[in-house]
């Protein structure tokens, strides 16, 4: 059996023959660390300063107001839309990308409740998983208690049982923050719309981390995030998508001058544009778009490699072999790997629960330059999470078999119980 266990030699040899393996030099890796938490802030893409610096000095700098037209500010949104519409199978002009998940989210579901109330009004519940990321959880809270629907909260076993005919909304997210599950979006959305269900699809651990194709799966809206796998940076604008079914029949509740047919007549009523631009709001971080412009040129260039066809291959191996390794190597130390085996079932992370010191060993593998995170449990069902990402944008396989390595010296040497790994931070 331990003769099966992939050597470092030979986690070499699969990154000298891995195919996507130049695109690692689209981004800046610091030196020494081994960055495992690309699914909650991607890396620094190596183009990205100069052109932030660029938008800084000559488009604000020089040409100022002008801008706004000659430097395609006002457009922005819509056409780093369309480059995150190519990884989540929208069309060009569907998606923007603007504001942060929270309020994208807060759009689209009072979109979807608005649509429910005229087409079947008896329909006043929103099904959410109760392990779903609290922002969407709290969101989805608020806008039940102004409309007057029920939010309910299920296990994900339980997601197709609660699927009744008094429900209006399905909201979840695609890829489980906590554990790294994924859902069949095609499966379940055809389970929802059975019942009349509209389904709300949250991608920020799928943007760019697994293929999707809302048009294959019938979704009917999605939001997501454009600072984790699409490395926009610290606070990126998020996007969203409305089936275009959907979009022009009600206007969002921010409706804003943005979203208005013709923003520049400034008339004192709102006329809302056709299609997805309607879903901005106001005046969108145009340095912060530029950022994320950037982020996404990455995919771009794996486009000629394989696109994200070839990226899931390369994240399925590189979570295969973590599990692979944690499996054979820390069998002793009292890890639970809590990601689906299932390659179909599995998003682009590996969790591992531990009933003890989850926290403190991520804080000494931090401090041996391997950066993963930690998810506080419920302190029942849910148990504390040690989670590691792999973007198979830039991780290699050796750096997977490192990870590991390192894990086994935090265990073995105990140092993980030192004081110091204990002391808690305010962003964890
Ligand atoms: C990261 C994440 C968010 C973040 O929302 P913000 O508005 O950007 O803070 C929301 N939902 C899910 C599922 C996430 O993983």
């Amino acid at each position: 059996m331990s003769s099966l266990v992939p050597s470092l030699q030979d986690c070499e040899v699969l990154d000298l023959n891995d195919p996507l393996r130049s695109l690692r030099q689209h981004f800046e890796l610091p030196q020494g660390v081994i960055y495992l938490d690309g699914n909650s802030l991607g890396v620094l893409p190596r183009a990205t300063a100069a052109r932030v610096a660029q938008a800084v000095t000559h488009e604000w700098g020089h040409d100022l107001i002008k801008s706004w037209n000659t430097a395609g500010w006002f457009k922005l949104p819509q056409q780093v839309g369309d480059k995150i519409g190519r990884l989540i199978g929208a069309q060009q002009g569907e998606v923007v990308a603007a504001d942060s998940t929270s309020i994208n989210l807060y759009k689209v579901l009072a979109a979807a409740l608005n649509i429910a109330a005229a087409d079947a009004p008896h329909k006043k519940i929103i099904v959410s998983e109760r392990s779903n990321f609290p922002t969407d959880l709290y969101i989805a809270e608020a806008l039940c208690k102004e409309r007057g629907f029920t939010l309910q909260l299920v296990e994900a076993e339980g997601i197709a049982e609660a699927l009744q005919d008094d429900v209006a909304v399905l909201m979840l997210t695609h890829v489980n923050y906590r554990t790294g599950a994924m859902h069949d979006m095609a499966a379940v959305s055809a389970l929802a719309h059975v019942r009349g269900i509209l389904t709300v699809w949250d991608l920020a651990h799928s943007a760019g981390a697994v293929p999707v194709d809302l048009h294959g799966a019938k979704a009917d809206f999605a939001v997501g995030c454009g600072y984790k796998y699409l490395n926009g940076g610290p606070g990126a604008p998020a996007f969203v998508w409305v089936h275009p079914r959907h979009t022009d029949r009600f206007w969002q509740p921010l409706a804003g001058w943005w979203g208005h047919a013709a923003p520049f007549e400034f008339t004192p009523d709102y006329r809302p544009a056709k299609g997805i631009a309607r879903y901005q709001c106001g005046t969108q971080p145009i340095l912060s778009l530029t950022a994320l412009d950037c982020g996404l040129d990455a995919f771009l260039a794996a486009e000629s490699l394989g696109g994200m066809a070839a990226l899931r291959r390369k994240s399925l191996t590189l979570t295969g072999l973590f599990m692979q390794l944690v499996r054979a190597r820390l069998h002793a130390h009292g890890f639970d790997i809590v990601t689906p085996n299932q390659e179909s079932l599995r998003g682009s992370q590996v969790s591992l629960a531990r009933a003890e010191g989850a926290y403190a060993i991520v804080q000494a593998l931090i401090a041996r330059g391997v950066i993963g995170d930690f998810r506080a449990g419920d302190g029942g069902q849910h148990p504390d999470i040690l989670r590691f990402g792999f973007t198979p944008l830039y991780i290699g396989y050796a750096d997977v078999w490192l990870a590991v390595e390192q894990l086994c010296q935090v265990m073995d040497s105990g140092e993980w119980r030192e004081a110091r790994f204990a002391l808690k931070n305010e962003v964890t």
